[in-house]
């Protein structure tokens, strides 16, 4: 089976994605407690003690449609993730790409690109690859002819509100019509004639995310990050490709949270990782019923959940390092996502 096929069965397809360590991490040198033995295995080693106090491990193993090694690119990664999905907008589709995982694990080097050293690329992240490959795309004759305009939007919904990374950070209103149609009102969609003008408003979106914060990662890290491509032909939609950088998700297990702020938004995040989990489960069966209003993020992407033809793919990013009560939870939480067996 190909991706294309999994997703063709499965409408979505599950990945997990795992981190080098840093320099920092490598130097403690303590025993690796996640391994990638296969291309769709991860391996928890849990270190137990027996009665008699002898240390052993429990391995417990994991499925993925596809598992990536500390050693795999973000051109790698795409390639079997969001790839598959470029084709979808052009046969007038839905498509969504999301990034799940604690803080720290790599989602925003996953979707955005590098932005660690003084240097900071985003032309390799899972945005720009996927803007690139539109615009190839559009060069082909059967596309060609439909003479298909394409735009952009980058917005970012913090604790149930939608700002504007395109303007300034602007407060925007969500309405939905009698049809259930969703508008996010005044959404600056922006047209991009080429990868380069994606790349620069991925940089101006970027900046506008992280302005203003004493630490790159305090507040990003609690808002979940929406770029779109968007294709028009004369005006009206053809297709879409969400690309998500969702908000840690450790926050909603922390509710012994001291303050009151960080217990609402932690609140806020597991309403709407709860809310996503069960869009995507319905996506692909005739359920009667999909919970979009329960968070404002399943609202705003309810379009993309809907039709015969939507598409999504999640890469969840792990680390062996980042640690709390029961981290391996992460996988079963993970697979819920799915639904391939
Ligand atoms: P998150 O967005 O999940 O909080 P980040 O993407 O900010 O995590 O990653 C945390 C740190 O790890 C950053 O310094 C980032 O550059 C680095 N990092 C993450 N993934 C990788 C990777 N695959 N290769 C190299 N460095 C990575
Ligand atoms: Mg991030």
């Amino acid at each position: 089976l190909t991706t294309a096929d999994l997703i063709e069965e499965h409408r979505i397809c599950v990945c997990v994605r795992k981190r080098p360590l840093n320099k920092k991490e490598l130097s403690m040198k303590d025993l690796d407690v996640i391994t990638i033995p296969s291309k769709d295995v991860v391996m928890v080693h849990e270190p137990k003690q027996k009665v008699d106090l002898t240390r052993y491990l429990e391995n417990q193993t994991f499925r993925f449609d596809y598992a990536f090694d500390d050693s795999t690119t973000n051109e790698m990664v795409y390639r079997f993730t969001a790839r598959p999905l470029v084709e979808t907008i052009f046969e007038r589709g839905m498509a969504t790409c999301f990034a799940y995982g604690q803080t720290g694990s790599g989602k925003t080097h996953t979707m955005g690109g590098d932005f660690s050293g003084k240097n900071q690329d985003c032309s390799k992240g899972i945005y720009a690859l996927a803007a690139r490959d539109v615009f190839l795309m559009l060069k082909k004759p059967n596309y060609k002819k439909l003479d298909l305009q394409v735009y952009a939007t980058f917005f970012e919904i913090y604790s149930g509100k939608v700002f504007d990374l395109l303007n300034r950070k602007a407060k925007l209103r969500v309405l939905e019509d009698g049809k259930q149609q969703v508008q996010v009102v005044g959404l600056q969609e922006k047209e991009v004639k080429c990868t380069e003008d994606v790349l620069k408003l991925i940089e101006v979106g970027n900046s506008c995310r992280t302005s203003g914060q004493t630490s790159a990662n305090a507040h990003s890290s609690r808002s979940h990050a929406v770029f779109q491509i968007i294709l028009r032909r004369k005006g009206k939609m053809h297709g879409k490709f969400s690309l998500i950088d969702l908000a840690g998700n450790e926050r909603g297990a922390d509710t012994s949270s001291a303050d009151r702020q960080t217990r609402l938004e932690g609140a806020e995040i597991n309403k709407s990782l709860l809310a996503l989990k069960e869009c995507i489960r319905a996506l692909g069966r005739n359920k009667p019923h999909t919970p979009f209003r329960a968070s404002k993020l399943t609202q705003v992407l309810r379009d993309s959940f809907i039709g015969e033809n939507s598409r999504t793919c999640m890469v969840s990013s792990f680390s062996s390092k980042i640690t709390c009560p029961r981290w391996w939870n992460l996988f079963h939480r993970v697979k819920e996502f799915g639904i391939s067996p």
